[in-house]
């Protein structure tokens, strides 16, 4: 069992601060206001989490200049008080057969030009719209991308954690068996693993084994491991309250020489894109950095994703590494570098790392070592 102990809890005025920066944020980008329903954004706001998300409107208004109120349903009201980060916030409620949306306005501005939640319910949006016919709303996500992304040391400290975490999990994986056991037994040690190591929630474990691991998609299956396999294990989750997501690809028994070119290259092309890192440096850079190495090698029309993806609360969230995106990296942003090369029918390879931005370069999150390791 891991004996490490949970992080002090974030406090109201953590919750206060940054409700604060995105009512600011949202004011130099021209908003009214943030709509924030129930997800990871209410939960990073408020450190509200409630349990039901269901048809009745939960949300979350921030404004320049006023504090930050929410509007719960009655019934949600004491768990709503409950929150961490309530004594930071205005709280109303509305009642069962009352209009919802004309109470929730009641928070809003005729007029307003709004950001909302992207999993905001379309009822919910057609509700508001009704009621405050001269405002607007629009993406959340496109207009305030980097609402989460730079991550203050608390966070990073869990970030950190979480990646520890899942590395002591891939070791204890790597010393096991894998010739003659099904994808779906490896897939369980690891989850396995990973609650042992204080994860809360397991969100994949991929075992892609020969074939399978050239399908990036493919989970796990019940496919039998053989001998002469390569194996991609890519696997993540939330500890804490933050994201793990990590990549090793293994080999059962002796490999040939093209599968260790393969993995040589992906290697090669993970740390090029990791040096690549360094505040200022726009996130496609990152992408390019690792596309580069393996279309020099001759791969590049078998890598066939972004090279990564923002972690934090969710195990997928902006920045996004990929041509086009002109968003320049921050100390204290956290992302994946995750190049891949997958060839049809065959095998797959993929390493992947966590990596933050610090004023100095990249700084990984995932420490055990690239080399492709041999399994039994
Ligand atoms: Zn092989
Ligand atoms: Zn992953
Ligand atoms: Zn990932």
């Amino acid at each position: 069992m891991s004996v490490e102990t949970s992080p002090v809890p974030f406090t109201a005025e953590d919750f206060a601060q940054r409700m604060a920066r995105a009512a600011e944020q949202a004011e130099a980008a021209g908003l009214t206001g943030i709509l924030v329903t129930p997800g990871p954004d209410l939960l990073y706001f408020t450190g509200y989490q409630p349990i039901a998300i269901t048809e009745r409107i939960t949300l979350l208004a921030l404004h320049g200049g006023r504090s930050p109120s929410m509007i719960v349903p009655v019934l949600e009201r004491p768990d709503a008080e409950a929150a961490r980060g309530a004594p930071a916030l205005t709280l109303a409620d509305w009642t069962d057969g009352s209009d919802p949306y004309a109470a929730t306005t009641a928070l809003l501005e005729q007029g307003g030009r709004y950001a909302i939640s992207d999993s905001a319910w379309a009822m919910h949006v057609l509700g508001l719209q009704e009621a405050l016919p001269d405002s607007t709303y629009v993406s959340m996500t496109s207009t305030l991308p980097m609402l989460r992304a730079i991550k203050d040391a608390d966070e990073l400290e869990r970030l950190a954690a979480a990646g520890a975490a899942a590395d002591a999990s891939f070791e204890q994986i790597a010393k096991g068996q894998f010739a003659g056991r099904r994808e779906s037994e490896v897939a369980a040690d690891l989850a396995r693993f990973l609650r042992t190591h204080g994860h809360s929630e397991i969100d994949f474990t991929v075992v892609g084994s020969g074939p399978n691991g050239a399908n990036p998609h493919h989970e796990y299956g019940e496919r039998m491991i053989e001998e002469g396999d390569m194996v991609v294990l890519d696997f993540g989750g939330i500890k804490d309250g933050y994201g793990s997501d990590t990549t090793r690809t293994v080999h059962v028994g002796e490999p040939t020489d093209e599968e260790r070119e393969v993995h040589e290259v992906v290697r090669l092309a993970q740390q090029t894109a990791f040096e690549a890192v360094q505040p200022g440096v726009e996130c496609q850079v990152i992408d390019r950095a690792a596309r580069k190495v393996i279309d020099d090698a001759g791969y590049g029309e078998y890598f066939i994703h972004r090279t990564g993806h923002g972690i934090g609360l969710t195990t997928h969230e902006p920045p996004y590494m990929i041509e086009g995106d002109t968003n320049e990296l921050e100390p204290g942003m956290c992302f994946s570098i995750e190049p891949g090369v997958y060839l049809s029918g065959r095998f797959g390879v993929r390493i992947e790392d966590i990596v933050t931005v610090t004023a100095e370069g990249g700084q990984r999150f995932n420490n055990t070592r690239h080399e492709l390791q041999i399994v039994a």
